[in-house]
């Protein structure tokens, strides 16, 4: 497995693999990586030929007073998970490759999705993520790539980019990983203290109860909402961002459920911002 820094080295390795006829499979990440997402490295590897796997913390999708500078790092051991799950290339560029001097357009997207869940609380998240998905894909080229449903909404305005930007890419949906009590894996669980830690399952219980009322006959998600929002209230080192029950493809929040729903939240469990999500066929 190769691990390249600059724009020039990739992309002369990804015009021998076209001329070669060769799929390309791509998984965009910031890095202090887990089995979320190496599930989606091995699932690129089903599917591809040459699986390239972006490693950088992208500061445009940071707000201020957000984790950029502390959000953990560790190159060399993300380079052997990635290598373990089978990828051929870690894309791993400095902020001043991927934004140098004099760098001044943004992609925004102007959609409804992007201002609802964590779009409300943090302004310029999205346009941060598309901006840096459409320089990755410009780069890389990918046939088809890889995102996890943990950030559902990210998803969902990823596909809205590429269909206005017409964009020649498969997105492909991958599920949520969890750990052994549901806590949905990620690079910011490192976060949490030991009390904390524990605290943080309560956001999969209170979808697990959800779901399970929802399973029992309940529609109305006005209910539904305000039993998760009691449950994660309970737990006294949670403090809630928001809990919504949505339309899956619009992201409008919906009275009755039924079809396919969203259950969306965002939670802080101290000073750790933590989302979570599970979508229905009801
Ligand atoms: P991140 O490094 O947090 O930007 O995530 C990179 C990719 O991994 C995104 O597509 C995430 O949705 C995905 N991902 C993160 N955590 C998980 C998880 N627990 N399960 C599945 N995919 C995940």
């Amino acid at each position: 497995m190769k691990v390249l820094n600059t724009i020039k080295e990739i992309r002369l390795l990804i015009r021998g693999a076209r001329k070669n006829g060769k799929s390309i499979g791509f998984v965009p990440t910031m890095g202090y990586l887990h089995e979320g997402h190496t599930s989606l490295v091995k699932k690129a590897r089903e599917e591809n030929d040459l699986v390239i796997v972006s490693i950088f913390v992208n500061p445009t999708q940071f707000g201020q007073g957000e984790d950029f500078e502390s959000y953990p790092r560790n190159l060399e051991r993300d380079s052997k998970l990635v290598e373990d799950a089978g990828a051929d290339i870690v894309f791993s560029p400095l902020v001043e490759e991927m934004y140098p001097s004099g760098c001044s357009t943004y992609v925004d997207t102007d959609s409804a999705i992007t201002k609802k869940l964590c779009g409300a609380s943090r302004r310029g998240h999205f346009r941060g993520v598309t901006t840096i998905v459409t320089k990755l894909f410009n780069i890389v080229t990918p046939d088809r790539a890889y995102f996890g449903q943990k950030d559902a909404q990210q998803i969902a305005v990823i596909e809205q980019m590429v269909r206005d930007l017409c964009i020649d890419v498969e997105i492909v949906p991958c599920p949520i990983v969890r750990e052994e009590d549901g806590l949905a894996m990620s690079s910011r669980n490192t976060y949490l203290g030991d009390d904390e830690r524990r605290a943080a399952i309560v956001l999969s219980k209170a979808l697990s109860s959800a779901e399970e009322v929802i399973k029992e006959g309940e529609r109305n998600a006005l209910k539904v909402s305000k039993l998760i929002v009691d449950k994660i209230s309970s737990q006294p080192l949670s403090k809630i961002d928001y809990v919504e029950i949505v339309c899956d493809k619009t992201l409008e929040a919906i009275e009755e459920i039924k079809g396919s729903i969203l259950i969306a939240l965002a939670v802080n469990i101290g000073r750790t911002r933590l989302i979570d999500n599970v979508r229905l066929e009801v």
